[in-house]
């Protein structure tokens, strides 16, 4: 049932050539114990790795059941050995980490055996070799006549119609070794059992044949006995390991020996280690380079800021401003978005600072220095103690001039007296960002707010046929409040006659027309008069008319009309900018329209080249830390290659034998990942203190994770497939040769 028809084995080694066997014709059957003998090299492994599978062989035919071989894929070569073959060897090839009992478990787990039927077979079979009391033992710790007799109740577990055994007393004193050959031949009965010795008298007595090997050639054939014949193999339909026993034998293999377990530990928290700060570097250069835009249209563009309005531009009401503010991770509120965007100045001979303008009304608590004001100019003042100078007190009670950058210096600029002062962080303790603001009356803030309103607008005033626009930028034709002028009115200049046939406004109908980013107004009036020196002076107050003069004076019930009391826009600030993508969408879904400013910059131009360059290098670096960790993990697992040998000679797929090493890798990596994160979490919430890993851990929130164990789940998955393509590159012999 297994011939060989002048069957050749050559190795191929440095460029030589040597034969193993050469053109060897035998004819096998079950039923015969087969002792092969023959000096040393003279070709006794070759012939029986080659009969039970473990090597190939390169020239003629061998037949297993009438069936040729020669072209068996490596796939049908392991169904053939796991049906067909067990093998014992010299060396024993157990897994010596393991106990007893789980190297003969080991061979039905990996050909798919369930726990009953391991459960049932394996003690008796244990017992039968004589290890009973051993069964717990690991192999490391038994002589080598125990070991010997555990590789045999291994190929006894398999019970398959053939079994090899390559000088399995080689290694034995001759007290051990009878106990072997007897063993053997007990268990030769309805089995073909070769058996490899070049001490041919130990087995006299049971061989039924005796084949002498000289230089690669069969020499003598000598028949003993005439077996009892049965000539077709039994063949066990066992199947490939289960995957529960796949995923607990690889955990389990994760742990088996610690020295390996801790180095793969160390070099899974290296790879963690560097893919995160890999990442987190990536992700804080694009928040930085976020950060670096600008906005034409804002000049506050603090990366926490969102500006929120209703939807449909009324103006925000108590209810809306307590809305915003009950949403979670909202620090504060700024109801004067207006003037939000513009620098507003508070200086004398000796000081200026620049805050922005608020309500005395959202200041709550003690104030360092001072008293809250009692009169309509008096303001407080929150900024840095460092910005006041020396002596800070001496500031309290003086006179300052409040204005702001944008303002053109066509009216004149708000006193204002400083009664009380809060001090505040540095700008360089606050990263940059001022918090300096000037708390001021409510009629104060609105006719700032007013100014500000204005310096935004367009207003276009129609006159007859002619219209005439402001705009700050201009400042000609501005339109303000008087009230020296009836409601309904307007005082205006000479100019406006030009619109009308007859070249007289006054007493005809104009319209005043309102239109900023906030709101549209539209007015209309009817022209009470023309002013000249005279009733300018009295319009303003005492200023005199000069060439350029251009204003539209109007009531101030109509002023109030054209700029209404009120926010048509708050800007809120978030607590943390990681906060602010959510708050912008809690907003959103309450019912505002908002921007928030860190989404609307424009990047700087150079954003784009960065990122050309940046991308790449991370994907570089992360193919360096991969190769620089295959390489330490493949020098770590070269003792494992004898043990992933033995495994595929037990009968495991090469696809198997990946996926164990896959989940032994996993769990490490796993481990590693879950150190790391608890560890850099653990920092960031201040339990351990540390800096670098502090700002790696506010860069890494729950997707991040995911992202990065994941990340390294891909990389202990490459890691095992390069290593385990690397094993099944060459076959089970050799891997195993590799350590012998
Ligand atoms: P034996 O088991 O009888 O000692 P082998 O079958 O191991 O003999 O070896 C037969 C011949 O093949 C010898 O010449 C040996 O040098 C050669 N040989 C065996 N294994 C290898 C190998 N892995 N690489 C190269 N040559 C080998
Ligand atoms: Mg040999």
């Amino acid at each position: 049932m297994i011939r060989l028809d002048n069957v050749s084995k050559f190795y191929y080694r440095k460029g030589m050539i040597t034969s193993g066997i050469s053109k060897v014709s035998l004819s096998l059957d079950i039923g015969e114990f087969v002792v092969i003998t023959g000096e040393s090299g003279s070709g006794k492994s070759t012939l029986i790795n080659v009969i039970s599978g473990v090597d190939s062989y390169e020239e003629g035919e061998m037949y297993v059941d009438g069936q040729e071989t020669s072209h068996f894929s490596s796939e049908e070569f392991e169904d053939y050995r796991r049906r067909c073959i067990a093998n014992i060897f010299q060396e024993f090839n157990l897994v010596s980490s393991y106990t007893v009992r789980q190297n003969v478990e080991l061979i039905l787990q990996v050909n798919g055996c369930s726990r009953e039927e391991i459960d049932s077979r394996v003690p008796d079979i244990i017992e039968r070799v004589g290890l009973a009391e051993y069964s717990s033992t690991r192999v490391s710790k038994l002589s080598g006549g125990q070991q010997q007799r555990v590789a045999i109740a291994r190929a006894l577990a398999k019970d398959t119609s053939i079994i090899t055994a390559d000088e399995p007393t080689g290694n034995l004193d001759s007290v051990s070794a009878a106990g072997i050959v007897a063993l053997l031949h007990e268990i030769a009965k309805d089995k073909l059992v070769i058996v490899v010795t070049h001490n041919e008298e130990q087995f006299k007595e049971y061989a039924t044949r005796i084949i002498k090997m000289s230089d690669g050639h069969v020499a003598e054939d000598l028949l003993l006995q005439t077996p009892e014949a049965e000539d077709r193999i039994h063949e066990r339909d066992y199947g490939r390991i289960r995957p529960a026993v796949k995923l607990r034998i690889g955990v389990r293999n994760a742990f088996n020996i610690v020295p390996k377990f801790v180095l793969l530990l160390i070099v899974f928290l290296f790879i963690v280690f560097s893919v995160s700060s890999i990442y987190a570097n990536l992700k804080t250069n694009s928040q930085a380079r976020q950060a670096q835009g600008y906005n034409q249209y804002f000049t506050n563009y603090k990366d926490t800021r969102i500006v929120a309005r209703n939807r449909d531009k009324s103006p925000l009401t108590r209810a809306d401003y307590s809305r915003i503010k009950a949403v979670d991770g909202v620090k504060d509120l700024e109801k004067d978005d207006v003037l939000l965007d513009e620098m507003y100045y508070i200086e004398n001979d000796s000081i200026s600072v620049y805050g922005y303008p608020c309500s005395l009304s959202s200041l709550h608590g003690r104030l360092d220095i001072g008293t809250r004001p009692s009169d309509d100019s008096g303001v407080v003042l929150a900024c840095a103690k460092s910005d006041l100078g020396e002596n800070p007190e001496s500031i309290l009670g003086k006179t300052y001039t409040l204005q702001s950058d944008a303002d053109t210096g066509a009216e004149e600029p708000m006193k204002v007296k400083i009664a009380g002062v809060r001090y505040t962080k540095s700008e360089a303790e606050a990263e940059g960002e001022s918090d300096a603001r000037i708390y001021l009356q409510e009629k104060q803030l609105a006719s700032m707010r007013h100014a500000a309103y204005l310096r935004v607008s367009t207003v276009t005033t129609r006159a007859g046929t002619q219209s005439y626009r402001y705009t700050s930028a201009e400042n000609m034709y501005p339109v303000v409040a008087s009230s020296r002028v009836a409601a309904g009115g307007a005082m205006v200049p000479e100019e406006l006659n030009g619109g009308y046939a007859d070249g007289r406004a006054r007493g005809k109908k104009l319209s005043i027309h309102v239109e900023n980013m906030y709101f549209k107004k539209t007015c209309t009036l009817k022209a009470a008069g023309v002013y000249t020196g005279r009733s300018y002076k009295k319009l303003t107050g005492g200023q005199s008319m000069e060439e350029s003069t251009s204003e539209i004076f109007i009531n101030e019930k109509d002023y109030d009309k054209l700029f209404p009391h009120g926010n048509y826009q708050c800007s809120v600030y978030a607590a943390d900018v990681h906060q602010v993508d959510r708050i912008n969408r809690v907003l959103q879904k309450e019912g505002f329209k908002t921007l928030a400013l860190k989404n609307a910059l424009q990047g700087d131009q150079f954003g784009g080249v960065i990122d050309i360059i940046q991308v790449p290098l991370a994907i570089l670096l992360l193919v360096a830390v991969f190769f620089i960790s295959y390489f330490v993990i493949r020098l770590i697992l070269r003792s494992r290659t004898s043990y992933f040998g033995i495994l595929q000679m037990l009968g495991m797929a090469r696809k198997d034998t990946r996926h164990l090493l896959e989940i032994e890798l996993m769990t490490v990596a796993g481990i590693a990942g879950a150190v790391f994160l608890v560890l850099v979490h653990l920092l960031d919430a201040g339990i351990v203190p540390g800096s670098y890993l502090q700002n790696l851990a506010g860069q890494l929130h729950l997707r991040d994770d995911l992202i990065l164990l994941a990340m390294l789940a891909v990389i202990a998955c490459l890691i095992a497939g390069r290593f385990s393509r690397a094993l099944s590159r060459k076959s089970a012999m050799s891997n195993y040769r590799e350590e012998a």
